[in-house]
């Protein structure tokens, strides 16, 4: 049993004043493996303070000092990424070889966004004037569960490439992979205050740092109801404000795709993380006269190839939720698909034989219409639905028809589904399972964000330009 009692503040780990515990749970059996000590506002103004103390230095620091600085956290995180692994693994329960991919991925955004800041212009000139990019403050990272120490560290990356200061809320459900982050990041020996973390609630922690007056921006990364709150609660002080939120990402496949080579992408797009991936593509979107086909394929790609159990088997591809919140969230989604006319092509209510932890029947639905709740809402299991499309406009159409925006998937002839691309409303387009880019802009359109992340969009999101008129030449 893992006892985790301490935030981080003005570089030294420090006992929190709130003295509620809250458990953490092996998802793969369900048993309590730790607990971690939640925080409050007081917490949350102590870390704040230091965050402001340290800032005007921050902010002088040259592009150099802050390479640096980024090289320093990442050789600090690969140091730990074994470790982190294993947190993620055991806290989270994600497959053996995606809970690699998360570690690599914590460590080496820092070098993503060294990449980024070595070849962005921290000043220009634009007519007579010069414009320098100035860090936007004190800025509050609010982090979700299903990928924590990815967003801790690659909020924090970007922040520290700006010359900003930040104060981390960090899922506490993930309070042991924070840990694992924290004490990797302390050894890169940043000076004091410039990153703080305070373990907490949303309701308590979260809310403290975005009603906080001297918090400048908050990045938040979770669901769209709780982005939206934050959209109101940082109005008082007209924060800047990064969202990343919820999705239900369409995968269109064309009619010139061919159906058995698409099976193993529609699957890793549906199923990434579980199926718990703001960006999983769960309306599969399929002409009629194929569907029939398809649907023959998929079910016995499902039933034959999709391993749900022990994460630590390098066999299984689907672990179990992170929680019993989340395992009885997608039941309730599964038992309203079928109550409102959907069918099951795979997949069920219940655990598969033998699971006792948090695992669900990866589940298909078929005979989906998009108005319906398991087209419409996010359900964040591995649940998808597949839809029949007549022609390629009512394809687009329906892809369109939801109030997000985060991600799409298109297989088909690539110049074909290049066009298709173009229509869709969507933040991202991926064409037949290409790789993702860490440099390229990621977030929303519509109700799946506010803002990007990652490369130089995400850069000046932590950057506010100042223009000096009568200036020397840079
Ligand atoms: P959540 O919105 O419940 O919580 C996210 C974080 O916000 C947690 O740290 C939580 O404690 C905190 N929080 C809760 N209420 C708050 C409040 N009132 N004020 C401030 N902070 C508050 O989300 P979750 O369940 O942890 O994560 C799953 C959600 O995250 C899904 O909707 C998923 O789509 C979304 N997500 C989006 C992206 C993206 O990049 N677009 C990536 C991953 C996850």
């Amino acid at each position: 049993m893992r006892i985790i009692e301490h935030n981080y503040i003005d570089g030294r780990f420090v006992e929190p004043h709130g003295r509620e515990l809250f458990d953490l749970h092996n998802p793969a059996t369900g048993a309590v493996i730790g607990r971690v000590r939640l925080g409050d506002a007081d917490d949350v103004d102590a870390a704040v303070a230091a965050a402001k103390r340290a800032l005007p230095g921050m902010a002088r620091t040259s592009k150099a000092e802050r390479l640096q600085m980024l090289d320093a956290l990442h050789s600090a995180m690969r140091a730990h990424v074994e470790e982190l692994r294993e947190a993620v693994l055991t806290e989270y329960g994600a497959p053996v070889s995606r809970s690699s991919w998360m570690a690599d991925y914590a460590a080496d955004t820092f070098v993503a966004a060294a990449r980024t800041l070595a070849d962005y212009p921290l000043q220009r000139k634009i007519g007579t004037a010069r414009v320098v990019m100035t860090p936007v403050g004190v800025v509050g990272l609010i982090t979700p569960w299903n990928s924590n120490a990815g967003f801790i560290c690659n909020k924090l990356a970007y922040a520290i490439a700006a010359g900003c200061t930040a104060v981390i809320k960090p899922s506490e459900m993930s309070a042991m992979q924070t840990d694992v982050v924290l004490r990797a990041l302390h050894e890169a020996g940043l000076p004091a205050g410039v990153y703080n973390v305070v373990n907490g609630s949303g309701a308590d922690v979260g809310a403290a740092i975005t009603a906080h007056p001297d918090v400048a921006k908050i990045s938040f990364t979770g669901s769209t109801a709780v982005g939206k709150a934050i959209v109101q609660a940082s109005a008082a002080s007209l924060k800047r404000v990064t969202l990343e939120l919820g999705g239900k990402s369409p995968t269109i496949i064309l009619d010139d795709a061919d159906l058995d080579a698409v099976i193993p992408g529609v699957i890793e797009a549906g199923f990434m993380n579980s199926g718990q991936a703001c960006i999983a593509g769960t309306r599969v979107l399929v002409s009629e006269h194929r569907r029939a086909d398809f649907e023959a394929l998929l079910k016995a790609a499902i039933e034959t190839r999709v391993k749900v159990g022990d994460p630590r088997d390098p066999a299984t591809t689907v672990g179990p939720m992170v929680s019993q919140t989340q395992w009885e969230r997608v039941q309730r989604y599964i038992r309203l698909g079928q109550q409102e006319g959907a069918h099951l092509l795979t997949g069920g209510e219940g655990r598969p034989d033998g699971l006792s932890g948090y695992f669900v029947r990866p589940t298909v639905f078929t005979d989906v219409s998009n108005d319906m709740k398991v087209a419409r809402e996010e359900i964040f299991g591995p649940v998808l639905a597949i839809l029949g499309y007549r022609d390629e406009d009512e394809a687009v159409a329906i892809a369109n028809d939801t109030s997000y925006g985060l991600a799409a998937y298109v297989f088909g002839d690539p110049a074909h589904a290049e066009r298709i691309a173009a229509r869709i409303d969507s933040g991202r387009v991926v064409i037949n399972g290409a790789a993702h880019e860490p440099l390229a802009p990621f977030g929303g359109m519509k109700q799946s964000g506010l803002g990007r992340e990652n490369g130089p969009f995400g850069l000046e999101a932590y950057l506010e330009p100042k223009t000096l008129l009568g200036a020397r030449a840079a």
